[in-house]
């Protein structure tokens, strides 16, 4: 722990998005995933002679609705840049990506870490097109090459060295995670590889405002890998700043297995790409009433529905933040509460039982067998003292789940899980409410009829909702008859 305290450690991550765009960014070819190699692919993906680019402009939207979400300032005027680098995945020799002018500038992303809140800055978050996908390991002394990602848009969004622990880099790409999920622009699966993340880290002495020399750990492809990463690495570069060892600028890779990184290439002077603004397309300009219109049609945010669920439901900030995590959720949720009142029981439902069935199915929401309306038939069951939670999250449930048509309550009689008290309780409870009650039922007997309604809730109160209400109110009769 000693190092820690010594050594600050300084992270900035820029993080690749794919955007679920049907086409590519600049052709009507399919952006899917996967599909057979070399399937996806058109002469203008192949790069061939005379072939032009065709801006995909949904991807542009995509990209300024992620902007938005970050509060970034989005550019009026943009135009692509050809970023030269020679690679064999990489048909036209360069990549159409942004340079200096790029959509989407500054802006933040919120993240909470061990209770304490903070936004990390943003550079910057830039249009591009990805790379093709070189194969190493499928012929023998051979390298195939599947041209089906090669043009399919991505935004990077590019933080500033604003990261300061592993801890703080792992809630920070769950957050953008979260965030283009949301949005509906990127499916978010790392290990599909529609997101990925390259970690620069650094360090410095504690209290020093100069940084670090970097090194670049390259294609993290979970975020737990993020995190696991830039653990080993700020303990690396630790222990050789202590021998006294420079650190040199470095790109490195991470091994998964191992939980170790290793130098793929040193990076003493800077690339020379080359860039320049690509001639074959023209600049794009976003004018305010386009921006204007995506902001109208922006979903609310996760933050914003956390709040109103704080506000409107009372619920607690931890509860509101699980909740508002995604989309599914969230609407789930909010159906549910089409069908009853107790919110927090609703929390307390889809937090425990609910997200324990997920885990265990490796499962989202949506593959959850019970409809909205069942569960809050469960919750309505347990609230009104039918049923108590136990039995109906270990018993009712799992049956709930094999017959996911049948009514929760009529299922629960079957079953013999109602707790309905039996005559002779419910008349000691009746016995008890009007022994504490002598004026009331003076009134009573003297032609207040309506008082009955009293005594009810009364026995209600102290049976837990286990009193049957005809039985109570026929006992009621006529034990105020008798006296
Ligand atoms: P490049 O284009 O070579 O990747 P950039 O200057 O654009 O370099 O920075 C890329 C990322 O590296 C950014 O997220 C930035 O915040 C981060 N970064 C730059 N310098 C450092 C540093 N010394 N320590 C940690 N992160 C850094
Ligand atoms: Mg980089």
């Amino acid at each position: 722990m000693e190092l820690q305290q010594k050594y600050e450690l300084v992270i900035g991550l820029e993080v690749h998005a794919q955007l679920s765009t049907q086409t590519k960014l600049f052709c009507g070819d399919s952006a899917s995933f996967g599909g057979d190699p070399n399937t996806h692919i058109s002469p203008i993906t192949l790069a061939y002679p005379g072939t032009l680019p065709r801006l995909n402009k949904l991807a542009v939207d995509y990209a300024i609705r992620m902007g938005l979400a970050c509060n970034s300032t989005i550019s009026s005027v943009n135009w692509f840049a050809r970023k030269h680098y020679f690679y064999p995945d990489l048909p036209k020799g360069y990549q159409t990506s942004q340079h200096i002018n790029n959509i989407c500038q500054g802006g933040g992303i919120r993240i909470l870490v061990g209770g304490h809140e903070r936004i990390v800055q943003l550079h910057h978050i830039h249009l591009e097109e990805d790379a093709g996908k070189s194969i190493h390991d499928a012929h023998p002394g051979k390298t195939a090459i599947d041209h089906n990602r090669a043009g399919v848009p991505l935004i990077e969004i590019v933080s500033e060295p604003d990261l300061f622990s592993a801890e703080e880099a792992y809630a920070y790409v769950t957050e953008i995670r979260k965030l283009v999920r949301f949005l509906g622009i990127c499916d978010g699966n790392m290990e599909e590889g529609s997101m990925r993340c390259d970690a620069n880290i650094s360090i410095r002495p504690r209290g020093d405002k100069k940084l670090g020399t970097r090194v670049e750990v390259k294609n993290l492809n979970s975020i737990r890998n993020v995190k696991r990463a830039i653990e080993h690495e700020a303990h690396r570069m630790m222990e050789m700043a202590e021998r006294g060892e420079p650190i040199i600028q470095q790109t490195r890779s991470f091994d998964a297995d191992h939980g170790t990184t290793f130098a793929l290439r040193s990076k003493e002077e800077a690339n020379d790409y080359r860039y320049f603004p690509d001639p074959d397309l023209p600049p794009f300009v976003v004018t305010p009433e386009k921006l204007e219109g995506i902001r109208l049609a922006m979903p609310e945010l996760p933050d914003a529905v956390q709040l109103r669920y704080m506000q409107q439901y009372q619920l607690p900030a931890y509860d509101a933040r699980l909740l508002s995590e995604e989309k599914d959720s969230v609407l789930y949720f909010e159906t549910v509460l089409c069908h009853t009142k107790e919110y927090k029981s609703v929390a307390n439902w889809l937090l425990g039982p609910v997200k324990a069935w997920m885990n265990e199915h490796n499962a989202g929401i949506d593959s959850f067998p019970l409809r909205p309306a069942q569960l809050a038939g469960l919750v309505n069951l347990v609230s009104s003292g039918n049923i108590s939670f136990s039995s109906a999250s270990s018993r009712l449930l799992p049956r709930l789940l094999e017959t996911p048509d049948a009514d929760p309550a009529l299922l629960a009689a079957n079953l013999n899980l109602l707790q309905n008290a039996g005559s002779g309780e419910i008349e000691q409870w009746v016995a008890e409410v009007l022994g504490r009650m002598p004026d009331k039922v003076a009134e009573y007997k003297k032609g207040k009829k309506g008082l009955i309604g009293l005594f009810m809730g009364e026995v209600k109160k102290i049976s837990k909702g286990k009193a049957d209400p005809k039985m109570t109110t026929t006992l009621l009769e006529q034990k105020l008859n008798e006296l």
